[in-house]
């Protein structure tokens, strides 16, 4: 239950009334001020100087007597006053700290003296809202800066990225031209070796004609390769997309890889779990894609006499994996094995081949939508795995 208080007497009622309804009044003026503030920063439009110059503006009418007061913002390397500024000695001032340092002070002064209040003719009400209106502007100052820092960088960043797409313009123009250059030759000598070793009659000449047209054939295969995955990384590579039974294709492969893993006593099985249903992709790179990882594991792990390719349908995929039991890869290089001419750096240890191989069969892969990756134990071999949707229309075709 209340206690009835002491009665007062009218006189003092309305005394009371009158300090709390100049309090109020004060505190709305405040709030005006802080909200002023608030509403001039939403505006994003508005330069952080001119932003600086409402502010300084806003501050009089927040203080007790507003005709008789100035304000001033100084930051370091720029000043905001209001029309009527003077520095007098009645003043209230307060650091703007930026990212916990002195960035610039926030003043008031009153320009005539006036009755003697919390802090000389202050109230602490008004130096708490210094206080506040400094933090707030220090705030704002860290935020513009962060802002134009991260146009300045996204400014680099727009000029770096023009750089490098004309870099690789020039590097694809320059490999496209080196292309032509190899080929023309490489072109007019498969033809004559191949003629050569049709119509000679002398077997050591056949021989030798033999030995130019393989070795031309070869390095034609590489050159196609370098020039496939210069399309790829330009988006210009396209699939001709057909419908077709991937049991028959590998079993051609089989048929085609077989006589050189026996030349090198390797066996090659394949390892089907059925059923394997039709497949939309392009036929022609899917061959290349494992034509390709067959050809390194007869390059590259001939000791481990076996080659098994594994075929098999999971979650509207097919997966094939390559699988040998050769000297397998150390796990530092997985990782950048689809990389181009990540390999060189290894070469001088191994076989000196180009790296080129296994980045073709990611640009490959990836226009069809799948995924590749290795999986190996060194010592005791590889699996090179990949996986095509079966129905997925692939992003690049013809
Ligand atoms: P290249 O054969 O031109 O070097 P690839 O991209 O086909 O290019 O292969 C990259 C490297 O990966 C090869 O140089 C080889 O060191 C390694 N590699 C590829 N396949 C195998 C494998 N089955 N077993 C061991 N190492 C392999």
């Amino acid at each position: 239950m209340k206690t009835p208080g002491k009665i007062k007497k009218p006189g003092a009622v309305k005394n009371d009334f009158g300090t709390l309804s100049h309090d109020l009044s004060e505190r709305v003026k405040e709030l005006n001020c802080l909200y002023g503030i608030s509403r001039l920063f939403e505006n994003g439009d508005r330069t952080l100087g001119d932003a600086m110059q409402s502010v300084v503006d806003l501050i009089p009418p927040a203080w007790q007597y507003p005709e008789d007061t100035c304000a001033r913002i100084k930051l370091k390397k720029s000043e905001f006053k209001t029309a009527n500024f003077k520095e007098t000695r009645w003043k209230q001032s307060h650091d703007i700290l930026v990212n916990g340092e002195r960035f610039g002070t926030l003043e008031v002064y009153y320009l005539v003296a006036k009755p003697a209040s919390d802090e000389g003719p202050f109230l602490e009400e008004e130096r708490n809202l210094l206080r506040i209106i400094a933090a707030r502007l220090g705030m704002i100052i860290e935020r513009e800066n962060a802002k134009s820092n991260m146009e300045l960088m996204y400014v680099r960043e727009r000029e770096l990225r023009k750089k490098l797409q004309s870099e690789i313009k020039m590097r694809a123009d320059l490999t496209r031209k080196l292309i032509h250059e190899l080929k023309t030759p490489l072109t007019a000598l498969i033809a004559t070796s191949q003629l050569l070793s049709d119509e000679t009659r002398d077997e050591k000449t056949g021989r030798l004609a033999k030995h130019i047209f393989n070795g031309a054939n070869n390095m034609n295969r590489r050159i196609e390769e370098l020039h496939d995955v210069t399309r790829g990384e330009m988006g210009q590579l396209k699939l001709t997309l057909k419908r077709f039974n991937i049991e028959k294709l590998l079993n051609s492969i089989l048929e085609e890889t077989r006589p050189l893993a026996e030349q090198f006593e390797m066996k090659i099985d394949l390892e089907i779990i059925r059923p394997l249903l039709e497949m939309t992709a392009d036929p022609d790179r899917v061959r290349q894609i494992i034509m390709n990882l067959v050809n390194n594991a007869i390059k590259y792990a001939r000791e481990g006499k076996k080659i098994t390719i594994k075929a098999r349908e999971k979650a509207g995929e097919i997966i094939i994996e390559v699988r040998d039991y050769g000297p397998g890869i150390p796990q530092e290089r997985t990782g950048t094995l689809f990389e181009p001419g990540y390999q060189v750096a290894y070469q001088e240890a191994s076989t000196g081949g180009l790296g080129i191989g296994l980045s073709l069969c990611k640009v490959l892969v990836e226009l069809h939508g799948g995924k590749i990756w290795a999986r190996s134990t060194p010592g005791k071999g590889s699996g090179f795995v990949f996986s095509i949707p079966l129905l997925k229309p692939a992003r690049n075709q013809e």
